[in-house]
């Protein structure tokens, strides 16, 4: 394989879309070296046939918004790989969404999935839709004109939808409620991330969160280092900023950033139960102010406009939002402001430079698909209890929560462990999630 003459090839054929391609890039600059010590692989075209969705599902979603006026946008469902499971991934309702950003997403989503040991293909959908502003009533009539379409492409043991940024449990909700009355299909296994009392798993709104920080202990823990006390910078204040930071609390650290598209809140004490209780409250007001949490907390948490939680000195940096949310400039300010270790929540947090100047200055880096695979674990954990028909303790999930972690960084350092001792983990992550996908693209021949 050569990495640069795949690239130009998908560069010619999908120019512009970036984020893909992006992706694409960082998973077979790290898997070339072992790919071509498989010459099993060069012959089926692997690399070749794992970069191109199984299929791009795109639909027009049409309603009506509170004023009466008609609105249009456009809905998508990208089955990506379907060699070790179902296709799993969470829809994305964002204005920025592109088929670029959702191919980035299923994409990446394939070798996530690997790396959680359970049974589960990749996937990922959303629409432009922009959740910003809306009433709950729009938001409602919104998620049932996407579902008119997307039943028609999903099922328990086919395609299986969540949450991602802009879908939460309330958007899962109005899904599942128009999946039932169009399918007459009553098993609660078609989506992830549903409410307590209809199929949903305890702590899967905590387990992105809880599980990256969890991959945090591990990472810290192997490089003889301990996360109580440390300052923490998180960005974003949604599900995954939220879960992270009761998790980091619980832990002993300190929260001392959270932020938004409008700047930064600085919390010099650390995040406390009542603030973090409030990032609900915000991220329901559809407002996407963090201001917000100033206004209600006065002297407790400093507001500044336009600046990101990258600029507050902290030990560690936890990229919770966007993809490409931390850039090389922010790299260098974290780092020169004293910051050694920075694990990706959010799926491609930090741009390629920013990878690279953490590296190359001895800061812990991990990325995404592994730090932030505990949300896919547990929606695999509610499918199981689904399936099944059961649901699992608190505790129960937890433990299982924890294994899983645990054996992604156990993968991690088994595939990224440097000559001199230290983890690559963005080496250990891709290497790992690829050799499952191949070897199951291999056995199952040329499809
Ligand atoms: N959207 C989440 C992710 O990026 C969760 C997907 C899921 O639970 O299916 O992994």
């Amino acid at each position: 394989m050569n990495t640069n003459d795949i690239l130009a090839r998908l560069q010619a054929k999908y120019p512009g879309e970036n984020e893909y391609l992006q992706a694409v890039r960082e998973v077979l600059e790290s898997i070339e070296e072992v790919y071509n010590m498989h010459p099993e692989f060069e012959k089926e075209r692997i690399v070749e046939r794992m970069v191109e969705p199984d299929r791009i599902f795109s639909f027009r979603v049409t309603w009506v918004d509170d004023r009466g006026e008609v609105q249009t946008n456009t809905g998508y469902r990208i089955q990506f790989n379907s060699a070790i499971g179902p296709y799993k991934g969470g829809l994305r309702f964002h204005r920025a969404v592109t088929p670029s950003m959702l191919k980035f997403l299923g994409f990446e989503q394939t070798f996530k999935n690997a790396l959680t040991t359970l049974p589960m293909g990749g996937a990922k959908g959303g629409s432009d839709f922009d959740p910003k502003g809306k009433s709950n009533g729009e938001i409602m009539r919104f998620c049932q004109a996407f579902m008119q379409e997307l039943w028609q492409c999903i099922g328990p043991d086919q395609d299986i939808p969540a949450g991602d940024v802009g879908v939460g449990g309330r958007e899962i909700g109005y899904l599942y409620g128009q999946y039932k009355k169009l399918a007459r299909q009553y098993n609660t296994g078609v989506l992830t991330g549903k409410g307590g009392t209809w199929g949903g798993s305890i702590l899967r709104p905590e387990a992105t969160g809880f599980g990256a920080l969890y991959f945090v202990q591990h990472v810290l823990d192997h490089a003889g280092k301990d996360i109580a006390g440390k300052r923490i910078a998180v960005s974003g204040f949604g599900n995954v900023a939220w879960g992270a930071s009761i998790k980091a609390s619980q832990l002993g650290a300190k929260v001392v950033a959270i932020s938004g598209p409008d700047g930064v809140c600085y919390i010099p004490d650390g995040i406390t139960k009542e603030m973090i209780d409030y990032m609900l409250v915000m991220r329901a007001s559809n407002r996407d102010k963090v201001e917000d949490m100033a206004t209600r907390f006065p002297g407790k948490a400093q507001f500044t406009a336009g600046k990101k939680s990258w600029s507050i000195p902290v030990d560690i940096a936890l990229p919770c939002a966007f993809q490409n949310e931390l850039s090389e400039d922010d790299a260098k300010e974290l780092v020169a402001n004293g910051c050694w270790c920075c694990c990706e929540v959010s799926n491609m947090g930090c741009q390629p430079g920013a990878i690279h100047y953490f590296q190359q200055n001895g800061v812990l880096f991990a990325p995404g698909k592994a730090v932030n695979a505990g949300g896919v674990a547990t929606s695999g954990l509610e499918m199981t209890q689904n399936a099944s028909h059961i649901s699992w303790t608190a505790e129960e999930v937890d433990s299982k929560l924890h294994q899983i972690m645990q054996s992604i960084h156990e993968q991690c350092v088994k595939f990224g462990t440097q000559p001199d001792g230290t983890v690559d983990y963005v080496k250990g992550a891709n290497i790992g999630g690829f050799m499952k996908v191949a070897q199951a693209m291999l056995e199952q021949g040329i499809i």
